[in-house]
């Protein structure tokens, strides 16, 4: 039996126990009031899957509301499968394939997979990197990716391209993001919220504006335009690395994608590598994972983009390979 044989992926109330369980670890929980007690399962041949009663508040619900599921017309156990397809496919899962291989329409596999990106999101909540407990080493590095609409492309230099800044610590996660541009101010404050005063900071010398980094346990820098690449301890190596599989993934799989969803893709990168077999979580689990990070995302989600401009994306596939 595969994995993909488990009931949860064929089976529609398998699907919702599945995601129940996921979401509400210590039984359901009424997302209109609250009430964690007087809940009842309705049952009956014309009731919906999964639909349960609040006593409390009077209302009913089910697990898909307040997340990314809820409005969605695709049976949950076709969630699942996407969800596992994203998680365990290291360079990503293109709309293309998923539509051919769940069936269902272009658009709906574009839904899918921006909504399970935000999914894997992580939360602002999360401790910096670097504290204690850790190896106490992050890298900090930039990368240019895609292309900027509208920006020709100039003789030397990456003014045409979308820029990426990442933080790995050694052995541990990463925190990714699409900044506007590579400028001391808009660097230095997302390093200093995102990575432990205990912690040494390593970069190369590309980025000058690092020697303004106060208040670290340490900073070195490698001098890569002098061919100095590896000094002891201090290199980039580990964020080189991150770079190259979130570029061969973005080049073999995503190909193109559109500025205001690079933060989407980069939080699926970051996922898969924060919970990756290195780290003790193998695809199942990272497939768990992602399904606990559905829980209040599809607020966001609305926010930051209009339906309507998403659906003229679907329908250009917002050019993603097959
Ligand atoms: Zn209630």
């Amino acid at each position: 039996m595969s994995i993909l044989s488990d009931a949860h992926f064929h089976n529609e109330e398998a699907a919702y126990a599945w995601v129940e369980t996921q979401v509400w670890p210590e039984g359901p929980v009424c997302p209109h009031c609250g009430e964690r007690h007087r809940i009842g399962k309705l049952k009956g041949k014309s009731t919906r899957i999964g639909v349960r009663k609040c006593y409390a508040c009077r209302k009913p619900f089910t697990v898909k509301v307040g997340t990314i599921f809820e409005d969605s017309h695709i049976p949950m156990r076709i969630w699942l499968q996407a969800v596992y397809l994203l998680s365990a496919s290291k360079k990503g899962f293109s709309s293309n394939q998923l539509h051919r291989t769940l069936k269902v329409s272009l658009k709906s596999a574009w839904f899918l997979s921006h909504r399970i990106r935000e999914a894997m999101r992580a939360g602002s909540l999360s401790p910096p990197l670097g504290g204690s407990g850790s190896s106490g080493v992050v890298e900090a590095d930039e990368t240019f990716i895609g292309r900027k609409k509208g920006v020709p492309k100039p003789k030397g230099g990456t003014a045409h391209k979308h820029a990426v800044l990442s933080l790995v610590e050694r052995g541990g996660g990463v925190r990714s993001v699409h900044i506007g541009n590579t400028r001391a101010d808009t660097i230095l404050p997302i390093v200093n919220e995102n990575i432990a005063k205990e912690a040494k900071v390593f970069t190369d010398d590309a980025a000058t504006y690092y020697n303004k980094l106060d208040g670290f346990a340490g900073h070195e820098s490698v001098s890569h335009s002098s061919g100095e690449y590896v000094r002891g301890e201090v290199h980039t190596n580990t964020v080189e690395n991150y770079f190259s599989i979130f570029k061969r993934g973005m080049k073999g799989v995503y190909q193109h994608c559109g500025e205001k969803h690079l933060h989407r893709y980069l939080a699926e990168y970051d996922f898969r590598y924060n919970n990756r077999v290195g780290l003790g979580v193998d695809d199942s689990a990272r497939a768990v994972k992602a399904v606990k990070g559905v829980v209040g995302k599809r607020l966001t989600y609305r926010t930051t983009n209009r339906k309507v401009n998403d659906a003229d994306d679907a329908n250009k596939a917002n050019g993603e390979g097959s």
